[in-house]
């Protein structure tokens, strides 16, 4: 309705003031009904720049680093390139799916949790978007039948990126992911915890160069293997 569209305008307003340059992402912010992604209670805050609870202990993302992440797929540190064939792993309740599927020419989403990757397909659904595909399995293996993306975009943080994420990584692609990143403890050991994320843009330069650019800090749920 009316006043969630003005919540919406309100909400890129606010990422472009916080930063984000990229109109066609802040075009797709504006568009994507977040309400909808959450359950009743919830939807009264789907438009405040925040992650919250979608259940089974994750969250769906917060609306800035979506916008961030994906504009960083279109740009890297170089001028934008359209979104060809991009490749999400951690569907959750799909919103970050809704926002792709608007500015890229086919995404395939992949969720490891049955629930939340039916209730990604259920959320979706009256979207009608016809160039998003909902995959269930673990998106640590990639999506091997779809390969090669040009660009895939991680949900999920893990210690490192998979290798064979790279492996389906096409030349001139990119991939954005959050990683952890473990803190050296004062007698300079590294702990055995991760403490803290950051996202890293890795640019695939050719068949055997990967550039890797780290950028800020963020905070994502934790990237595991197999399904459930
Ligand atoms: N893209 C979502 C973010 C969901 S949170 C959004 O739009 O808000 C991240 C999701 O990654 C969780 O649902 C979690 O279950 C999923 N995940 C974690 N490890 C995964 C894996 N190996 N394969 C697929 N999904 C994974």
């Amino acid at each position: 309705g009316m006043a969630s569209d003005r919540a919406r305008a309100a909400l890129a307003a606010r990422l472009r003031s916080g930063g984000i340059r990229d109109e066609r992402v802040l075009q797709a912010i504006a568009t994507v009904p977040r309400h909808l992604f959450l359950e009743p209670g919830l939807a009264s805050q789907a438009y405040e720049d925040a992650a919250l609870p979608i259940g089974h202990q994750q969250t769906i993302s917060k609306p800035s680093v979506v916008a961030r992440m994906i504009e960083l797929l279109r740009h890297g540190l170089a001028p934008a390139q359209p979104l060809e064939r991009v490749l999400e792993i951690g569907t959750g309740c799909g919103y970050q799916a809704a926002v792709l599927s608007l500015v890229a020419r086919d995404v395939f989403s992949i969720e490891r949790i049955r629930p939340l990757h039916e209730q990604a397909k259920a959320n979706l659904r009256a979207l009608r978007l016809p160039n998003l595909r909902l995959h269930y399995g673990d998106g640590m293996l990639g999506l091997p039948q779809a390969a090669p993306f040009s660009s895939i975009i991680l949900a999920a943080a893990g210690m490192e990126v998979p290798e064979v994420l790279l492996e389906q990584l096409e030349v001139g692609g990119r991939l954005i992911a959050p990683v952890a990143v473990a803190s050296a403890g004062a007698d300079g050991h590294k702990q055995g915890q991760a403490v803290t994320q950051q996202l890293l843009l890795i640019e695939r330069r050719s068949r055997h160069r990967f550039d890797r650019t780290a950028l800020e800090a963020v905070f994502f749920v934790p990237l595991k293997s197999g399904t459930t």
